[in-house]
């Protein structure tokens, strides 16, 4: 290709960077037997029932279009299961809509609400695709960092900054969250809704993680601050269907006929078959997550308490399956230069804290979205890295 075409494409999309994880785990690729904890997707298969009811739909030839928001049987299965497990009221028939994994529903949502000049708050550490999103529609990102406060963004915190940045237009909630683990309680979201009700802002809130708390009941903000609320969720981590590309994308019904507009031109409608396995899932896979969150759990617990022995600070986390954990005084305080010098030396992949932003410096990510024999190698071998380079 011609290198003078690049100079026609838009410079928001030119400036997008391949994200550091991509360059960090081909890293880790090359190094044959390296010990992987950077995964960000469940190492479970999908369900067998879900697994069949895609099978029977392409047998059954439901290979077709459908309408954009959604097929409405299962949009009705989605609120039902909604209801059931979080308390939601969603209008099936116009409040959601079926997209491509949270990833398409952001990118959705952004593009249906943000002007050039506009602002994206994003409490940070984050994950990683929300500040592109934003900057690709011409708003630009604030970050919030909530390193000092338990990962969590606190009413006065989220006060100050609506105060002085009035071109804020939607606050970025991702909880559980990836990457710290951290979650919120019914109060803490009620305090911050107090906040969020006197400014004219829209709350786009992430709870793909929804399903994988262990510290206590996951509360949506959908049922905090229904009229502001955007709420995003999908099948990725609850059953284990991160490649099956399913999501939904919630909240006020002229608010999603809005965001409908953008996804019908992206999509046409998301594949068929997939959305027949996603009707399998809520009509009769409430339990699937049950026996996959008893197993993460398990994890957690193995890798936290090893991590502690070895003089690691971390939180417990409340969900998802992140430990964002601090180094300790006596070790590379670079997170970076530390997670490379980790997995050149003793070929173990872990992501450096700062990949996730601002508040992420000094600290290092850890998924046990892997198996425990895994979690094990990991702990013996941060464990002889420790002692190599300890200074103190
Ligand atoms: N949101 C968060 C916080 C995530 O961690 C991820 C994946 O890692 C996604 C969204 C992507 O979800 P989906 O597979 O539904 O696009």
């Amino acid at each position: 290709m011609k290198s003078d075409l690049i100079s026609l494409m838009k410079p928001s999309v030119v400036a997008i960077k391949q994200q550091d994880i991509f360059k960090f785990n081909a890293k880790a690729k090359s190094i044959p037997g390296a010990v992987n904890m950077t995964v960000g997707e469940p190492n479970f298969p999908t369900p067998d029932h879900i697994k069949k009811a895609a099978i029977a739909a392409i047998e059954e030839n439901k290979t077709h279009y459908t309408v954009p928001e959604g097929d409405h049987e299962l949009l009705h299965a989605v609120a039902t299961y909604l209801h059931d497990k979080y308390d939601l009221n969603y209008d099936p028939e116009s409040q959601i809509l079926a997209t491509a994994g949270v990833t398409e529903g952001v990118f959705s949502v952004f593009n249906a609400i943000l002007q050039t000049g506009d602002e994206v708050l994003i409490p940070s550490p984050s994950f990683t695709i929300y500040g592109p999103d934003a900057n690709f529609n011409g708003a630009s990102p604030v970050y919030l960092d909530t390193s000092k406060t338990g990962f969590k963004m606190t009413p006065e915190a989220l006060a100050e900054v609506l105060r002085t940045n009035p071109r804020i237009k939607i606050l970025l909630l991702n909880y559980p969250s990836n990457p710290t683990g951290a979650s919120y309680t019914k109060t803490e979201l009620e305090a911050l809704a107090e906040v969020l009700k006197k400014h004219d802002i829209f709350v786009v809130s992430d709870e793909i993680y929804s399903e994988l708390t262990y510290n206590f009941k996951h509360v949506s903000f959908g049922t905090i601050l229904p009229e502001q609320t955007i709420l995003l969720n999908g099948l990725s981590k609850s059953h284990a269907m991160t490649g099956w590309r399913f999501g939904v994308v919630c909240g006020p019904a002229d608010v999603i006929a809005q965001i409908n507009k953008i996804h019908e031109l992206a999509t046409t409608s998301i594949t068929s078959i997939t959305q027949y396995a996603a009707l399998e899932a809520y009509k009769n896979g409430y339990d699937d997550p049950i026996s996959m969150r008893k197993e993460y759990q398990a994890r957690r617990d193995v890798l936290h308490k090893g991590l502690k022995d070895l003089g690691f600070e971390c939180p417990d986390p409340d969900g998802a399956f992140y430990l964002f954990i601090k180094i300790p005084e006596g070790l590379e305080q670079d997170d970076v230069k530390f997670a490379n010098e980790l997995l050149q030396e003793e070929h173990l992949a872990i992501l450096p804290g700062s990949f996730f932003g601002i508040g992420g410096e000094g600290h290092l990510r850890l998924s046990y979205a892997a198996s425990m024999d895994n979690i094990n190698a990991c702990l013996d071998k941060l464990g002889d890295f420790v002692k190599k380079h300890s200074k103190l």
